[in-house]
């Protein structure tokens, strides 16, 4: 080895993976053999082959293993890791610190909060921007923890979809020299955007607050009326929420294990049931919530998990029915804009049942309902009824039947007052001979038996 460990120490950029230091350094040896830089870097001859978690961490040059703090360090800012720590309670990283400085491979397995085989892979990403910028300044490029956070496909720095390795690696490879072979893993959108940014705020928690999170996304759930209590709600149908939502599509586009995530059957679980959930679907829920902008969106998780919202009326969560008092905003302005129970629907993307669900438990949300078509059909039935009026200043009554027949029914049932006030101040009618003529309208109207409702 042509490095010595302590000039490559002194070589780890911020930000970057120990994968990309253990690339570096081999690059800059003698050495032709990954396996044996492996071996001496990391003490396991297969170190090249887990680009994600480096097995034996405490043996590197920059961690001492008696400093535990070094540790957690190395963990959290040169590995992907730090995207996995602040999900785990501040003894459950003391624990995870222990194991790593103590050398053994169980600190990786425990630090993703998952089964084995249901670990989602870490394919190496890069931006190309970002290659060509860190060979400019720092002399060489190199793997971002950041960028290989498990739902990160953009460059919050450049704006771009980061490139993925179509294969696992077996050697110690730099950016620049696989970026060409490397493929766009997504199409730059809001949800893209927005994982990014959470990635970001993962990586900077020192803690998450599980609970806090829980309850907030629960709260969120129910403003945006995808659930309709936090307490009792089909799974079924928050399930089909998320399938449907981009972030689902974004999920099955990327593939490589993140498919499995796209249908939510994971979401009752880590809402309800208390389990300890795969981080990586936290952020997906968030990103699929409603957000008026990504900077909200971040700011709200990071308040959550930091435990730092406190919400009104909302902590009783898992036990008892909770009544539901108020509907979310967007209910009540999707029954004040809409004009049919199908355009609210659409415009909530809700099913049909949970806005009746809404409209059966909060009865001001259909008695203003029916107010308003109940003001726009009088609107409609006095401006047909001028309309035909003024535009045939002799017309008679039984003509005015004629024309507009389902207008006058509606107002004899629902308005006579107003109707009968309206015919009778009809302009020219009988006008100046009404003494005379009167007697004959009547007769006249007697004759198709509808004129006498009418006066
Ligand atoms: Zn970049």
């Amino acid at each position: 080895m042509a490095t010595s460990p302590s000039i490559a120490a002194s070589c780890i950029l911020p930000g970057e993976t120990v994968y990309s230091w253990c690339a570096a350094v081999f690059r800059s040896s003698v050495s032709q053999h990954s396996m044996r830089t492996a071996e001496e870097l990391l003490g396991r001859a297969h170190a090249a082959r887990q680009p994600d978690f480096p097995p034996a961490l405490a043996r590197l040059p920059f961690v001492n293993k008696s400093d535990l703090a070094t540790v957690i360090n190395a963990i959290r800012q040169h590995t992907v890791g730090g995207y996995y720590w602040p999900f785990h309670s501040l003894e459950a990283q003391r624990r995870l610190a222990e194991l790593a400085a103590r050398d053994s491979d169980r600190w990786r397995l425990a630090l993703c909060l998952k089964p084995r085989n249901s670990v989602l892979p870490h394919p190496l990403k890069l931006c190309m921007d970002c290659v060509a910028r860190d060979q400019a300044s720092e002399g060489r490029a190199f793997w971002h923890v950041e960028h290989q956070c498990p739902t990160t496909f953009i460059c919050s720095l450049h704006g771009v979809a980061l490139r993925m390795l179509p294969r696992r690696t077996k050697t110690w490879q730099l950016p620049a020299e696989v970026g060409a072979e490397a493929t766009a893993s997504v199409v730059v959108n809001t949800v893209a955007v927005r994982l990014a940014a959470i990635g970001r705020g993962i990586l900077s928690s020192p803690s998450i607050d599980i609970a806090a999170l829980r309850r907030e996304s629960l709260s969120r759930l129910r403003e945006q009326g995808t659930i309709h209590t936090t307490s009792r709600t089909r799974h079924d149908a928050l399930m089909a929420w998320f399938a449907g939502s981009p972030v689902a599509e974004l999920c099955r586009s990327v593939g490589r294990g993140l498919e499995a995530l796209a249908d939510g059957k994971w979401l009752p679980s880590l809402l309800w049931r208390r389990q300890t959930n795969y981080p990586a679907c936290w952020a997906l829920l968030w990103a699929a919530m409603e957000w008026r902008s990504t900077e909200d969106c971040v700011a709200a998780f990071c308040d959550a998990a930091n435990g730092r919202l406190v919400l009104a009326g909302q902590l009783e969560m898992f036990d008892g029915p909770r009544q539901v008092s108020e509907a979310p905003a967007s209910v009540h302005h999707a029954m004040d804009e809409c004009n049919t129970y199908g355009e609210a629907i659409a415009q909530l993307a809700l099913p049909r049942s949970a806005l009746f669900r809404w409209l059966d438990n909060v009865p001001e949300l259909r008695s203003r309902r029916q107010e308003r078509a109940t003001n726009d059909r009088l609107e409609h039935c006095v401006a047909q009824l001028s309309a035909v009026v003024a535009a045939s200043p002799n017309i008679r009554r039984h003509q005015i039947e004629l024309a507009c027949n389902s207008d006058l029914r509606w107002m004899r049932k629902h308005v006579p007052q107003l109707l009968e006030q309206m015919l009778r101040s009809v302009p020219g009618r009988a006008a100046a001979q009404r003494s005379i003529f009167a007697l004959q309208d009547v007769v006249a109207g007697d004759d198709d038996g509808s004129t006498r409702d009418m006066a």
